[in-house]
Parts: C-alpha cells; structure tokens; sequence
C-alpha cells in the first residue's frame, strides 16, 4: 500500500466524493466501498450538497465526477476552488470525457483520472499519489518562502541568472541598489540590470554570471566597480559571482552577490563597536582594555616603560540606585564616566568594568607619583556635585593602583592587584587611592619576588628549551626549529615564556638566560647531526638587552667554535623593535653576524615599529610575520588583505618569509596561495621537548594541501 500523506494534521484525511447516480456501471463509490477505514470518504450526490460540505468541513480533497449535469460547463471547478482555495480536486473522468477533463486541469483541478476500468487498488494509488504531490509543492513552497525571508534579510544584494545570462531573480536589496523590480528584471540581460563598469578605466565590467559559469567556481572580481542603477544612481560595490549546479553537478546558472562597499564598511565599523564597547556610557568594555591593555604591556616591555592600572569603585552608589531608582542610576554612571574621561588623557583608556567599577590604563606614567596624582585628579572631578533629573548628588570614589612592571607581568595579574589596593582603600575610609603592596594579599605563604626565583631558577639550571618546527609550504618538509624556553618549576610545573620573560627582561636576567638558549641551542643541533637526522638550522629569539650586551657576538663565536656547529645552522630571531633602538650599531653588528654566517631573522615582523628603508640597509635573510596578521585569514578567505601587503613588503626586501601561527588548514591553503615560503604554527605542531622533536624529524614530511 502506497503511504498516505495527511495534509489536514488530523489523521486520515478527508475525501469528498460528489458523484451521481449510476446504473450501468459500478459508482465510484461502490469501487472504494472496501477502502473505507484506510481512507476517510464521505459522499454527496451533488454539486451543492459538496459545496455546502466543504465550507464547514476540512476536506483534503475533492474527486467530482464530470458526468454530473452541473458539472459540464466546468463552472464547477470556479465554484469548489472558491469555497476552499486550497483543496485537491481530482475529476473523474469516463474515456470518452478526457478532452473535458483536461480543460478542468487547465481551469484549476488538480488532476483527473479515467474511471471506466478503475479498480480499488489503483485508485487508491492515484489518491496517495495526488497528496504526496501536494506535500512536496507543499513543502517546495515554504523552502521558497524561507529562502525569500532570509535572502532579503541579510544586508547582501543577490541576483541570479539564467545560463544564458538572463536575470531570474534579485532579492529586495538587489531591487534597492540596481533601481529594477524583480519582475521588471525577469529574463533580461545582466547587463541591463545589473550595469556595472570598473571604477578606474571607466569600461564596462566583466559580465560575473558569465565568469563564473565559464570558470565553474566562484569569482571574486578584485578591483573597484560603480553600479549604475537605473535611475543613474552611482554605488561603488563589490561583487563575487557563482555557479548554481544542480546535484549532477550541472550548471543552471549564475548567483551574484554584490554590496555597498561604503555602507557595509559603516556596518562593520558599527559591529565591531557595539563589540567593544559597553551599551550604557559608551566606554570600552572588558574585551577592548584587555586588548589595549596587553598592547600597552607589549610596548611598555620593549621600551622598559611603566603602565599604570587604575581601578575605580564608586562609594555608596547601591545607595543611589535603590533610593533614586535605576534609571537615574544609570545617568550617574553615565556622568562619572565622562568626569573621568576629562581627567586623563586622550590616549589612556577608561573601560567600565560591570557595575560601578572602571578600570583607567594609563599607558604613559613615568612614575608612580605620576599615577597617583592622576587617581586624586580623578577622584575630585567625580566629587564635583552631579545635577541629574533635578537632584544635586555628590559622590565619592575609590581608587587603588598597580603598576607595571613593579606590581604584576600580566593584564590578569595587574587588574586584580589594583582591584585588591581599591578594596584596601576603600576599607581604610572611601574617598581614597591605595597603591598596591604586596603584604596586602593574605600573607599564607610569604612569596618570592619573581626576580629572586628567576635568579634561583637559572643557578638550578631548571630551564628547558622545546623546539617547534617550521615547515616548507611547498613540500611539507621541516626546514628548522625554534628554540623557545620553558621553565621547569619545581612546584608550578612547566611555565611558558610569557610568565617569566617579561621579569627577567625587567631585571636584566634575561642575559644569562639567553645566552644559556644560545650554548643549548647549538649543543642540541650538533646532537642532532652526529644522530645522522637531517641537518636543520635551530632559530634562537633574542632579547633587544641581550642583543645590545657587549660580547653578544663574542659569545656566539665561542659557542660555534666549542660545539663545534656550522654557522649556517644557527639563526637569530630579533624583533624589529630590537633592530631599531640603535640603527647605527645594529646594522654594524648584523653585518658581523652575518659575516660570521648566522642566519639573521626578524621576528613578529609587522607588528613594530618598521622601516623599510632601514630593513633593505639590513642583511636580514628572513621575515616572521606576526600571528596577528595570519589570524586575518578565515574559513571563508574575504581576502587578508593586510598578511598580503606584509608578505609583498617581505619579498620586496628579497627575503625568505615565514608566517607563525599557522593553525588551520583554511589558513595553510591561503598562505600558499600567497606563495608564503614557511608556516610555523599548531596546524603542524606545538614547540614540543628535544625527544620528541627527533620523532618529528625522522618523520615523513608534513602533508600540504595541492
Ligand atoms: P615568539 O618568538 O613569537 O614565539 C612564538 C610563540 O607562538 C611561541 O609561544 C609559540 O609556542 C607560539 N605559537 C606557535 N605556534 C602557534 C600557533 O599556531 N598558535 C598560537 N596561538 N601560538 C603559537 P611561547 O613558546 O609561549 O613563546 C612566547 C614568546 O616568548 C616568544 O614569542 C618569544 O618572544 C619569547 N621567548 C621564548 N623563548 C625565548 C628565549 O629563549 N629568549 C627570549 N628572549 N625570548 C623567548
Ligand atoms: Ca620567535
Ligand atoms: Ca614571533
């Protein structure tokens, strides 16, 4: 038995059979007399009565026998199809009617059937047949529908064509940029609607539905274009354009999607705003200090400046809000947070933290006096008397403070201390700034300065090196490794770089470290030769101190010449902040190197303070471009357009580039696009110990996408 589609939600669905009265042959009626049960008829044995029926019952179909006298005129169709628009009509037709009952198909009936030798299993067919039909129109219909609401819903114009070029459909934004109605446009040129010509030479476009129907995959027209709408209204757009294919993989035609370049820029701009900064006064939220904050601590650790955190309670404020009501509430905090606006500069930064919190960064203090006298400038313009929706309210604050690099490493570390000196403050009566002290944590285990573990640390040689690989783009083949230390803590276990460098960059240990990196670093790539593993060169990253330390290159030379190991296999990863401190001697010292025969390489390029002019004076070989700008690189590449600018800038110097921080496949297939040379990243392994490195290196080479 054919499965039986329900349209009417309630079980079996209801037919409705109008039929006369017969006496030469057997009725329909009597034909379905044994289907009854599987299927729900009722019948009438005219028209009116069916009419009647249908009008206050739901009926899923009708079957109406064409021999009815009323019936003839095909009148009948008009009359059932406006009682209830959406019923099924079947005609049933005897052989010499057949002519009749195809103009009642064309009148609106869903189909007919020829009776004269019907039998109840074929008929029953036909029935199951008819309403699965309905269900996949059914079904067709409201895909269309979901399709229509969210094509006109996303900000993107989206028209389609026909394989020979011939609009079939524009979605309203479409409608809006090109000035033509979907049924206007239907079945004309491309051209005509969608007028498009290159921004620069002022020609007419490239016809996109043909590009991607010839290419059979989707384009991406680089360059700048103006639409012409109708009216003559200029939009500069970009547009792609793809194939449609069906399963087969046959193309149907083309779907182009275009934008207002200047309006969807706004909208980003909008986005990534909402984003970042926090609903009610507009100041930046966590996500965005977290962001200036560690950019501040980057530049503040290479140039050995100060940051100073401020975190900022106000007194009482619950108060307010649960005598005054919230909404005043919020106009307080909205007037606190432009009194602390106009105490500091335009370059530090002041967030709301939640609640009546903020946290001021300010990135340029030279001492801590500088910062506490900013906190008590701060603390006064809030004290000021606040005239808000008629009430005179006068507020106090809390502040407390910590510093970098005294108080903390960290964005983490340095918030919640200056969170610990606001409380401090606060307990010792409001209104106050504290700076922070390191007895004011619960004194449980009287801790070490950092410095004095580092110096400890260095005496017990509990410094490890790991060692990440670099990989060919081209073969997949391990081109080197980077040294990057890690310290074996005898209680916190194994601590990564960015806890501990910054201290011993601080303190001046960072020498002793990196020049132990350096002895290791040649010991464990002469190991790995005389193991008979393909010789590869060991990068070592060297601090601007240590690079600045005279007898850097003293060291260097001694450590080839003891190991012994070929100078071509060792390489110096210098940021170009380290480069810059002093042109004049850095470029005297490279060239030595380079004469020595290390490999000379700039690391987090992009990211600093670069100079072209200078970086073509210098005999760098190879540039690492910052994970930053491979981060730019999404499953759907829009383009990076700054990672290609940065790896163009690279070639252009004639070096070799490597990008860090490759870590999905999408990025790896684009870096080759971008004939990028090198890949370091997760996407092919973590910086891992000695060991494992050697299993890495006796390994076929990695797979690289073709
Ligand atoms: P760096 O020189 O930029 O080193 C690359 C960092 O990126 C390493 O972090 C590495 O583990 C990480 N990394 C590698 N692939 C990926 C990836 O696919 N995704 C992400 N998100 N990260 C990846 P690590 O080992 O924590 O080192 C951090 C920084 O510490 C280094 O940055 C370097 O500036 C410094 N450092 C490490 N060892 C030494 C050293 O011996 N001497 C000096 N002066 N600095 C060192
Ligand atoms: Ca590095
Ligand atoms: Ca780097």
């Amino acid at each position: 038995m054919v499965a039986m589609a329900s349209s009417n939600g309630h079980g079996v669905p209801l037919l409705l059979l109008i039929e006369g009265r017969s006496t030469d042959r057997p009725t329909t009626q009597e034909v379905l007399a044994d289907a009854q049960g599987v299927l729900n008829i009722e019948w009438v044995g005219t028209l009116a009565e069916g009419i009647a029926k249908i009008k206050d019952h739901f009926v899923s179909a009708v079957l109406l026998d064409l021999s009815l006298p009323d019936c003839r005129d095909l009148s009948a169709v008009d009359e059932l199809r406006k009682a209830s628009p959406t019923v099924a009509i079947l005609i049933l037709a005897r052989a010499t009617d057949q002519a009749l009952a195809r103009r009642a198909v064309e009148r609106g009936a869903s189909d007919y059937v020829v009776t004269d030798q019907l039998d109840a299993r074929s008929f029953l067919q036909l029935i199951a047949m008819m309403f699965e039909r309905r269900a996949v129109e059914e079904q067709k219909f409201v895909e269309r529908e979901r399709a229509e609401v969210t094509l006109n819903s996303i900000g993107d114009a989206v028209m389609t064509t026909d394989t020979l070029g011939h609009v079939t459909y524009l979605n309203a934004e479409a409608e809006t940029l090109t000035g033509w109605t979907r049924s206007e446009a239907f079945a004309r040129p491309l051209a005509e609607v969608f007028d498009v010509m290159d921004a620069l030479t002022g020609q007419v476009a490239q016809n996109p539905s043909e590009l991607a129907i010839e290419h059979k995959k989707k384009v991406r027209l680089k360059g700048s274009y103006i639409l012409v709408s109708r009216e003559g209204a200029e939009t500069a757009i970009e547009h792609s354009a793809a194939p449609i294919q069906d399963r087969q993989g046959n193309i149907l035609g083309a779907v182009i999607v275009f934008r207002d370049v200047v309006v969807s820029r706004e909208r980003s701009r909008k986005m990534l705003h909402l984003a970042e900064h926090d609903a009610l006064t507009d100041l930046p939220n966590r996500l965005l200090l977290n962001d200036r904050l560690t950019r501040a601590l980057a530049i503040a650790r290479r140039y050995g400046r100060r940051v100073a955190i401020l975190f900022l309670d106000c007194d009482r404020f619950k108060h307010i809000n649960d005598t005054l009501g919230h909404a005043i509430g919020d106009q307080v905090l909205k007037s606190i947070s432009r009194r602390i606006q106009s105490a500091v500069r335009d370059s530090d930064t002041v967030s709301r933290h939640g609640g009546d919190e903020f946290i001021i960064l300010l990135s340029e203090v030279e001492h801590a006096e500088d910062a506490g006298t900013i906190a008590h400038k701060i603390i006064a313009a809030i004290a000021e008397p606040h005239l808000i929706s008629g009430h005179e309210l006068t507020l106090t604050a809390s502040i407390g403070v910590a510093m970098y690099p005294e108080d903390g490493p960290d964005a983490q570390t340095l918030i919640s201390r200056a969170d610990t000196a606001m409380y401090h403050a606060k307990s010792s009566g409001r209104n106050q700034v504290g700076f922070y002290r390191s007895d004011m944590e619960a004194p449980a285990v009287k801790r070490l300065s950092l410095e004095t573990e580092l110096r400890n640390a260095i005496e017990a040689e509990e410094f490890v090196l790991h060692y990440q690989p670099t990989i060919c783009l081209e073969t997949g083949a391990i081109t080197g490794a980077e040294a990057l230390m890690r310290w074996k803590h005898p209680s916190r276990g194994l601590v990564p770089p960015d806890q501990f460098i910054p201290a011993a960059e601080a303190s001046a240990l960072i020498i002793p470290m990196g020049r132990w990196a350096l002895g290791e670093a040649c010991r464990q790539a002469k190991a790995w030769q005389d193991m008979g593993l393909p010789p590869i060169p060991i990068a070592v990253n060297v601090s601007a101190l240590q690079f600045r330390t005279a007898g850097f290159l003293d060291d260097i030379q001694r450590f080839l010449r003891e190991t012994p190991l070929a100078s071509k296999y060792l390489e110096l990863e210098l940021t170009e902040s380290a480069l810059m401190v002093d042109t004049a001697t850095s470029t005297k010292l490279l060239e030595l190197l380079k004469d020595a025969g290390v490999i000379l390489k700039v690391d987090d390029f992009g990211t600093g303070p670069s100079s072209l002019s200078y970086l073509q004076h210098c005999p760098v070989d190879v540039l690492k471009i910052d994970q930053s700008f491979v981060q730019e690189i999404t499953p759907f590449p829009d383009g990076a357009p700054l990672l290609r600018a940065v790896i163009a800038m690279g070639k252009s110097l004639g070096c070799r580039i490597v990008a860090e921080g490759v870590e999905t496949r999408d990025q790896l297939a684009y870096l080759r696009s971008e004939l990028c040379d090198e890949g370091q990243g997760y996407h092919f392994s973590p910086a891992v110990d000695a060991e494992a490195f050697e299993k890495l290196l006796s390994m076929a080479p990695f797979a690289v996408p073709s």
